[in-house]
């Protein structure tokens, strides 16, 4: 339902409707009276009354029933229970929106939650001047938004407390304990040690909470570090490779340049706690190679913001630098 929550709407509305009234009642009492005391002097003055000189007062009047009758059913059509601008058109429930508005402007929520504030404002304003009642509406709202406002900053507190994170069960030879994640060394021919050679075929089958292969609790990290980016409006995708398969990471050391990718077994993408980001412009491009912080301004969020979220980028500074290679930022082999 459309609830007439602006103030220039309620002032029109209630200039509106003001004037409805003065077309209503004011101007056909002024207009009647007029012509009473036209006809009363027309009488005085020619002691009988002309046929011409009535059928033009008629016409007259009628003016003023016709004026009357529109204003009246424009009135009645504003005034449906549905139109709260109408409703709310009168100045105690205006100056209670007034008085409020900075209240909740200033508070720390968001648009949306400000506008349902100052819906409450008008409901809780109209049944003070309709019901009786005596609400303190400044005063609840002030004592509403601080408990809004603390869940707020208690939920983000929990969103990123990953240090609470325990989780015995192995996911590809993988366990947390208080947010820190053990995996097994690489021991040279010891072949389970080796990364990538327990990428699941169907992670979603298989206990994960990804369809990539990720480590849930990297995953989680991960998708919550990029949800708060999105909203801070820098676009950051993940890479869908979750989990890098030994033969995989064979590949890439066979084709690319030596110091590029790990030696086969050693890399963390095998065991799903590593991940490469794309970065993208405002324009919605990839941010192109060659970029820095401050060119790649998502790039320059991300390597800010990443250990709030218990995540890294280890190879910032690394001979051959992956500004976009992230890991969780606790890791202890075992
Ligand atoms: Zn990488």
């Amino acid at each position: 339902m459309f609830n007439c929550n602006s103030l220039s709407l309620l002032n029109f509305t209630y200039y509106f409707k003001l004037s409805l009234g003065i077309c209503m009642v004011i101007i056909p009492f002024i207009f009647l009276e007029y012509l009473v005391i036209r006809i009363i002097r027309y009488k005085e003055k020619h002691h009988k009354i002309n046929k011409y000189f009535i059928k033009k007062r008629f016409k007259e009047f009628f003016y003023i029933v016709v004026i009357f009758l529109l204003a009246y059913t424009l009135n009645s059509v504003i005034q449906t229970p549905n139109n709260k601008c109408s409703l709310y058109a009168n100045r105690k429930v205006i100056s209670a929106y007034k008085d409020n508005l900075e209240v909740v402007n200033n508070s720390n929520l968001s648009d949306n939650s400000k506008k349902e504030y100052m819906d409450k404002v008008l409901t809780m304003a109209y049944d003070n001047y309709t019901k009786g009642k005596t609400t303190d509406i400044t005063l609840k709202l002030k004592q509403e938004i601080k408990k809004e406002e603390s869940v707020k900053v208690e939920k983000l507190n929990n969103t990123n407390n990953f240090l609470n994170e325990t989780d015995n069960k192995k996911l590809n030879g993988v366990y947390v304990q208080n947010g820190v994640f053990y995996y097994k060394g690489y021991i040279s021919g010891n072949y389970s040690t080796y990364s990538g050679t327990n990428c699941p075929s169907n992670p979603l089958k298989e206990g994960y909470n990804n369809p990539y292969g990720y480590n849930n609790y990297f995953y989680n990290r991960l998708t919550k570090f990029i949800e708060e980016a999105n909203k801070n409006g820098y676009k950051i995708t993940m890479s869908t490779q979750g989990c890098r398969t030994y033969q995989t990471q064979v590949n890439y050391y066979n084709t690319m340049e030596r110091g590029r990718a790990a030696p086969p077994g050693w890399s963390l993408h095998g065991l799903g706690i590593a991940s490469d980001l794309e970065f993208y412009q405002k324009d919605g491009s990839v941010c192109p190679s060659g970029r820095n912080d401050y060119s790649c301004p998502s790039m320059g969020w991300a390597h800010q913001n990443a250990s709030k979220f218990g995540l890294t980028f280890p190879l910032l500074y690394a001979s051959y630098r992956e500004d976009w290679h992230i890991e969780p930022i606790n890791k202890q082999k075992y």
